[in-house]
């Protein structure tokens, strides 16, 4: 994820603080399974074999909260696991209480309030609001249908990201998205944004149709209206999502994302440069999704964004009950092919598996 410099320089102080002195209460192994392989033993140093577990295994803490204050939507995108998951609690929503209780409670730095279609919230001006008071970040994620509608409940500051949902030009996005007329209704939300002087930011899945040339295209169209940052993530195969052709290996990702670099050389991507290696093939990551816990009507949904095994009422039952060496590739075939930004994004900002050169990279990647 991409961040402001002044945002880039909180995170990076209060990850030294974090792993300086983990949090203790959220380090205790309350799984059954305490004593399970642990996913850090593939991890190398500096390029070299590390001899036992990784010690960011006991400095868990989050570094982004995935804020879901509703699941109702008013689209049914082809990919999207959340209008299937939790159809049946899709009336249901958090009170603008529980939204805060979850941002105190794990205290991440940023909260990407997602969903869902979040602009269907009806707190969600007051919310951001109340979120920004605690000095935290936002990206608020949104399929950009209803932005004018609801642009006057917020006010522009440059911790606040709309973060629009686009998987392509017109044609492939509509498509993507099961309506026509979406790409044309989000994109005059994203002027209306920017005109109004907030930051607005893209976010595109990658499925394994997707034309690669077509995300530059993309990128280049949406130069003109001055659009703050590109999220874009590899598909995740949901068991809930029946259409498995859509979803990618592990080798069909890193053939999909092999021009990454020329790409970021051209345009602000949000990908950390390490993240960007791990999505091309050339560096391994284990699993840090404790990293990007997820809060949602269910309570905090273990173990990730994507797989859910269970929901706990605490972030500290999410913290300790999880058996987090489990999961991962390699642990779980359901993490078998996960490169998701959710899972690992985390393990590149917090260091894991670093290589010299790591932070001048990121450094210079943040100045851009
Ligand atoms: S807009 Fe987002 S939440 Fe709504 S169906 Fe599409 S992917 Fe799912
Ligand atoms: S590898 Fe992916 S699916 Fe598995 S726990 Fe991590 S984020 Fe979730």
């Amino acid at each position: 994820m991409r961040f402001p410099l002044s945002m880039t320089v909180g995170m990076a102080g209060y990850i030294a603080k974090n792993r300086l002195r983990p949090p203790p209460e959220w380090q205790k192994d309350n799984s059954s399974k305490t004593g399970a392989a642990n996913p850090f033993r593939i991890v190398h140093h500096n390029g070299g074999p590390r001899p036992g577990p990784h010690p960011m295994i006991r400095k868990r803490f989050p570094l982004v909260l995935m804020l879901e204050p509703l699941h109702a939507c008013n689209l049914t995108c082809t990919g999207c696991g959340r209008i299937r998951e939790y159809e049946s609690v899709m009336t249901r929503k958090l009170s603008l209480e529980q939204c805060l209780g979850a941002v105190d409670e794990c205290g991440a730095p940023i909260v990407s309030i997602c969903g869902g279609e979040p602009l269907l919230y009806p707190q969600i001006g007051d919310l951001s609001e109340k979120i920004l008071d605690r000095d935290r970040h936002i990206y608020l994620c949104t399929n950009g249908m209803f932005i004018q509608k609801r642009l006057h409940e917020f006010r522009p500051d440059p911790r606040f990201f709309l973060n629009v949902h686009l998987d392509g030009l017109e044609k492939s996005h509509d498509i993507a998205v099961e309506r026509e007329g979406v790409f044309r209704e989000a994109m005059d939300g994203l002027r209306a944004a920017k005109e109004a002087g907030f930051k607005v930011c893209t976010n595109t899945t990658i499925y394994k149709q997707t034309d690669m040339a077509e995300i530059e295209q993309l990128y280049e169209y949406l130069e003109q209206f001055g659009v703050d940052g590109h999220m874009l993530s590899p598909a995740y195969g949901y068991s809930a999502v029946n259409d498995r052709e859509i979803f990618m290996t592990r080798d069909d990702i890193h053939e999909k994302f092999r021009d990454i670099d020329r790409l970021a050389k051209r345009f602000k991507l949000n990908a950390t440069p390490v993240y960007q290696d791990f999505l091309q093939g050339r560096r391994d990551l284990p699993c840090t999704a404790w990293g990007n816990p997820t809060y949602n009507v269910m309570g905090w949904k273990g173990p990730c964004y994507l797989i859910t095994d269970g929901h706990y009422q605490t972030f500290e039952e999410l913290m300790t009950k999880t058996p987090w060496e489990d999961y991962g590739h390699g642990n779980d075939p359901r993490c078998e092919h996960c490169m998701v930004h959710c899972g690992y994004e985390p393990s590149a900002a917090l260091g894991i598996n670093a290589k010299a050169g790591d932070s001048l990279r990121l450094l210079s990647w943040a100045l851009r």
